[in-house]
Formats: C-alpha cells, structure tokens, sequence
C-alpha cells in the first residue's frame, strides 16, 4: 500500500481545532501554506499521513508579520540592521494606543479637526527651548529633501567637501540632495574647509550653506573646518545636519553635536534622526526659526514626507517619558556589565557550555559618535552556537528571541552594553536552548 495515495485532504487537515485557532490569529493564507507543507513531506514519504495536522501545527510561525524579534548583543548599541534604538517602556505603551483610533488630528473638546501630533510637536519644542518652532516628517532623509526642496529648488547648497556623505546602503547625501533640484557646491577640501571658503563660494545663487556632522568616520591629523557660528555670519541660512538627535550636549559623548548648541550658535535649521541617540522612533526632528519651519511645513512635498501616526506617539512618549534604553546603556557602568557576565557565564558553565567572560569594547553605531570606543563586556561562547542563536528551533517556534552576537578570533561574543538587564536571563535560555 502506496502511503502517498493516504495524504489528508486539506479541509480535513484544516478543521484540526488548533488549525482552525490558528487561523482566527494568523489569517488563512499562513495556516493554509502550513498544511500544503505537512501535505507534501506526507506525499514525499517523509512522516506518516496521520501525523499532518501536527506538523502543520508545529511549523506555523509566532505571528503574522515575519518579524523576529532580536536581541543585540553586537556591541553595537544603534545597529541599523537591528532597527537602531530600542523603544522605552512608555514609548511601547503609546504605541499600543496609537494602534487604535486616537484624537491624533481631532481636537475631542471642540470635537473638530486639530493639528496632527500636537502633543509631540509641543514635547519636542519644549525640550529645545533654543528653537522658535518645530516640524517631524518621516525620517532625517525626508529632513533634508523637504529642507533642500523648500529653501534651495533650482539654487546651490554649499558644503564642505569633507561632509559629502555616505548614510549607509549605498544612499549618498549629494545624490539625495541633488535629486530635489538643488545644486551642490562644493567648497574646500576633504580635510580642510576655511569660512573663507564658503564666503568665496556664496552669491545671489546660494540657497543655504549646509554643514553635516560626519557621523560614521572620522577624518584625523591636518584637518580643519568652519564652526556653525563661524557660518552664521556669511549672510545665508545655514541649515545644520546634526545626525544622532541629541537634543542637548552628552556628557559622555563630547564630540557629538547636539540641536541646542548648534542652534545657539546661531543655525537657521537643525535637523537629525529621531531613533538614533535620542532614543525614539524613526523620524526627522527639524527645529529653527519660525519662518523656515512654517514654510517647511506649508509645502506640498510636506504631506509625502508625513510621520506616521505610531511615531508620532512613540516620539512623545520617548521626549516625556523616563530615560530611553540608548541612555541607560550610555550611563552603565563597565564594572556592572562585567558583573552581569559573570553571573551568566557561572549559570551556562554550570549547564556544561563553554563559557567565560571577555573585556570589550563597544560602539555607538548607526551614525554617532564615530572612533569611540566604550567599555563593556561580553560572554564569550564557542563559535559554532551564533548560527542556532539565530535561527535554532527555538527562535522559529517564537519561544525565544533570535540573539545576534559578533564573532571575534573564533569566538562568539555576545556583548552586553546594549541588552537590558532585564533581557539576562532571556538570553541565557536562548544559549541553553541554542546549545540544547
Ligand atoms: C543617519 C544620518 C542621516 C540619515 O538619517 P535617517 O533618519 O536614517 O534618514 C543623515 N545624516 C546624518 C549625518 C546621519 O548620521
């Protein structure tokens, strides 16, 4: 008797209880593709015809959005590949309502429309008393192309030619920046930039003078460049692209500019991301002078560029809200992360897994703080567990989270500056599990 011709019909399979739970979480298309996979490894022979509806079961994913959920233990604190910042606790919160429908853009007294994101906005405005007004589009991108759109289309932006940069992915700021319209003008050198320079190049075709932090390298030895102050008085805008979203200087990150300072100094526009030092979600923070702003925000492409609903929540409970995860790793000390690595290296030696602790040093990342290097440690597991850390059984069947370490001289390293605390003992199951 040929086992294939014995393969369930799938309506059969599908009215499995389970199945049919699974079906009201996840949507028909995911069970159904469960069930055609169960299907043909009972036509391949490969499990008994009976045994398709647990196997459908068991290779359903967690949910229904592909996402896993990770925990960084690169060292990396802002890893753009893992989304950059982890939201805080209030912000996730203000996610949840903002899931639903909200007054977002509806004044609820006057029961009439009323400006979208206000709360934000005014959160925002309130912590950089240094700027007049305040605008949020999508992200720091869409900062700079409603900035070079509004106040440059057809005009030339001036920039050092030692802050033409590279974000990330192949996306290049010149190309992003040329395709609104705008003209580059390139002045000065890779490692040397005078206001001289930029005063030569500003005339009647001057749109704005840019000045972007360089925030993923860093040029050393015989440099020099034009401070924002120097740059506010050669008669032009000057329109900052700070990068990491510090709103105020950091004590522990000296070389990172930051809006209020820039501001002061005397910067018509300052933009920056908003899930990079500050904490938040993604977004582009723009702040400066009331008549910039609103003619930013009156222009057409505005509405293209538009936060949405989920970030306009998670930004204000990020701006309001207790310290942001990216703070509080910034604020650990080297002397408590080598505790929390002792402590789990002890509990996975006691479990037979070759574990010790390792001295390291981590990086701010995704466009902050290039060049330095902050104290951490990490538990150091043989190499060959980083693949199952990733994608074991345990991280498909959603009962642990995938855990992303970097390998350094044939060891695993999973560094701890940017895993919560709270995260500890949800990383050693997922090493027990992952070695298991
Ligand atoms: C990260 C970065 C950007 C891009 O910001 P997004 O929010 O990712 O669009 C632009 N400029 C600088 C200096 C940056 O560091």
């Amino acid at each position: 008797m040929d086992v294939r011709r014995l393969t369930p019909r799938t309506d059969a399979v599908l009215a499995d209880p389970r199945l049919a739970e699974a079906e009201q979480r996840l949507g028909r298309d995911i069970v159904l593709a469960a069930v055609r996979r169960a299907q043909d490894l009972v036509r391949a022979g490969e499990i008994e015809p009976g045994t398709a509806a647990d196997t459908a079961v068991a290779s359903l994913p967690p949910t229904a959005a592909s996402l896993t959920p990770v925990i960084n233990a690169t060292g990396v604190l802002l890893h753009t590949n893992l989304g950059r910042a982890a939201l805080s606790e209030a912000a996730r919160a203000a996610l949840q309502t903002a899931a639903g429908c909200t007054d977002l853009e509806f004044d609820l007294a006057a029961g009439s429309r009323g400006r979208r994101g206000r709360g934000m906005l005014a959160a925002l405005a309130a912590a950089v008393p240094a700027a007049e007004a305040v605008y949020v589009v999508n992200n720091n991108a869409a900062a700079l192309v409603l900035a070079a759109t509004a106040l440059a289309q057809g005009a030339e932006i001036v920039v050092s030619r030692g802050e033409l940069i590279e974000i990330g992915d192949g996306f290049r700021l010149p190309d992003l920046i040329e395709s609104t319209g705008a003209r580059i003008r390139e002045v000065g050198t890779t490692n040397r930039t005078s206001a001289a320079d930029y005063a030569a190049a500003i005339g009647p075709q001057t749109g704005f003078v840019l000045k972007v932090h360089p925030s993923n390298y860093r040029i050393e030895g015989f440099t020099a460049s034009a401070s924002v102050a120097d740059l506010a008085g050669l008669g032009v805008p000057v329109v900052g692209d700070i990068g990491s979203g510090l709103l105020a200087p950091h004590p522990s990150l000296p070389d990172e500019p930051d809006a209020a300072s820039w501001l002061q100094a005397g910067a018509t526009l300052v933009t920056a991301s908003g899930d990079k030092l500050l904490g938040g979600p993604q977004a582009g923070l723009m702040l400066g002078r009331s008549d910039v702003i609103s003619r930013l925000a009156r222009h057409p492409l505005a509405r293209a560029l538009r936060v949405d609903k989920l970030a306009v929540a998670a930004l204000e409970a990020t701006l309001v809200g207790p310290p942001v995860p990216v703070a509080e790793a910034l604020a650990t000390n080297p002397a408590a992360l080598r505790q929390r690595a002792l402590l789990m290296a002890g509990n996975l030696a006691h479990a037979h897994i070759d574990a010790r602790v390792e001295q390291t040093e981590a990086a701010v990342g995704g466009g902050g703080a290039p060049g330095l290097g902050i104290p951490s440690a990490a538990v150091s597991l043989p190499e060959g567990l980083a693949h199952p850390l990733r994608v074991g059984d345990a991280v498909r069947g959603g009962v642990r989270p995938a855990v992303v370490g970097r390998v350094e001289n044939g060891r695993l390293l999973l560094d701890l500056i940017a895993v919560a605390p709270a995260d500890d003992e949800v990383l050693v199951a997922a090493v027990l599990a992952a070695a298991g």
